[in-house]
């Protein structure tokens, strides 16, 4: 087994590992486990400090992106989709295959969102129904101010979906000062539970929206209508993955016990980026660096692959390469969740030490040294 520092799937901790294998119940006939569900869907919200409802839905991550794009996009509706990032542009897909029309705001991708400048362009076009914008973007670690991004949108009348599943609980959000309409979270990066869960989070505003709808919405499994009255009647419109709810449970009091979260996250990421760049490494972002993830530019005198092989095969840490723009071009390192803590990346940057020396890369500096003295 190699030790998971990839940004995402993350290390699962003992007790939600526990958490999945206890007796199960009929999650459709016993109202308790409708009880627990809302309990926990109620814990979610507040970490994530709004009023608005959170629903868990069957699926990994992705599932809550293709959710808030079918159920708020009708044929020929205008989509601002803020693209400074893999994610950022994938959002146009949904748009476009459920009728809509995106309209990419394409920006530099090795850059944090210019919120000043988005001002601006909103000066003049601001007919849109929904915007999309990604919290932090993993391929290459971005980080966007959605808590200045989604207000702004809001001035408009321009409801805002919002892909934070690989920030949400290791970067401050508060959902309601932001405004967000619909935010996704996923059960395998922070939160570090096994893949397959969604989490979303619906405003009001959002709710009007689904309920003006002139078509119906496209789908049954992606439609966020579905849930409408599920606590009222106690009962699901499919029946929950009651081991994987438990798990998620599991977790989500795992970070309601960790007040140290965030800022844990917070100096992880700092004392990384401190080690990067006293070794003479290349941090691939120029702003916007997220603390859930570091990314740096492979160095010239090796690759990517030959870096992941000897951290795999000697170190026996797994770290990831990216894909798409990125790939070949970049390493990725997952300090989330139960992955960040200081044993974790003492480990991981003293691996990384080794495995540049073995491939011929001179260090100005050790990273394991540089992040023991700045953490
Ligand atoms: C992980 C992730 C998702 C979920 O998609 P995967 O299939 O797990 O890659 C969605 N958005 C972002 C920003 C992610 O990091």
């Amino acid at each position: 087994m190699y030790k998971i520092m990839t940004p995402g799937p993350t290390q699962v901790m003992e007790n939600v590992r526990l958490a999945r294998s206890l007796e199960c119940t009929n999650p459709d006939l016993d109202e308790s486990f409708v009880e627990f569900y809302k309990e926990t869907c109620d814990k979610i919200s507040a970490l994530l400090d709004t009023k608005n409802e959170t629903l868990i839905l069957s699926g990994e991550g992705i599932l809550g992106l293709e959710a808030a794009c079918v159920s708020l996009t009708e044929p020929g509706d205008k989509v601002l989709v803020l693209d400074n990032g893999v994610f950022g542009r994938g959002f146009a897909d949904f748009v476009t295959m459920y009728g809509g029309e995106p309209e990419l705001y394409t920006m530099d991708y090795r850059n944090t969102i210019d919120v000043d400048a988005l001002a601006e362009f909103l000066k003049e076009h601001h007919d849109y129904k929904f915007a999309t914008v990604v919290h932090g973007d993993t391929p290459s670690g971005m980080l966007n101010d959605v808590s200045r991004i989604c207000p702004l949108l809001k001035q408009y009348g321009i409801l805002t979906v919002v892909d934070s599943v690989s920030a949400m609980f290791g970067e401050e959000l508060h959902v309601d000062a932001a405004q967000i309409d619909i935010l996704c979270g996923g059960s395998q990066k922070v939160v570090s539970a096994p893949p397959g869960l969604t989490l979303v989070t619906v405003s009001q505003d959002a709710k009007e929206a689904m309920a003006a709808r002139k078509t119906p919405i496209p789908s049954f499994y992606a439609n966020l209508q579905i849930f409408d009255d599920y606590y009222e009647h106690k009962w699901f419109p499919y029946t929950m993955p009651i081991s994987d709810i438990y798990g998620l449970r599991a977790a989500v009091d795992n970070i309601e016990n960790d007040p140290d979260l965030l800022a844990r996250h917070a100096r992880i990421a700092r004392a990384t980026r401190e080690a990067f760049v006293a070794a003479g490494l290349e941090l691939y972002l120029e702003s916007g660096h997220s603390n859930t993830v570091t990314v740096f530019t492979v160095p010239e005198q090796t690759s990517d692959l030959a870096i992941l092989r000897t951290m795999r095969e000697d170190y026996g840490i797994m770290i990831a390469g990216s894909f798409d723009v990125f790939a070949g071009k970049v390493i990725r390192i997952g300090h989330m969740g139960a992955n960040a803590t200081v044993e974790n990346m003492i480990e991981t940057l003293a691996g990384l030490d080794g495995t540049f020396a073995k491939l011929g890369v001179p260090l100005q500096a050790s990273l394991e040294d540089v992040f023991k003295e700045n953490i």
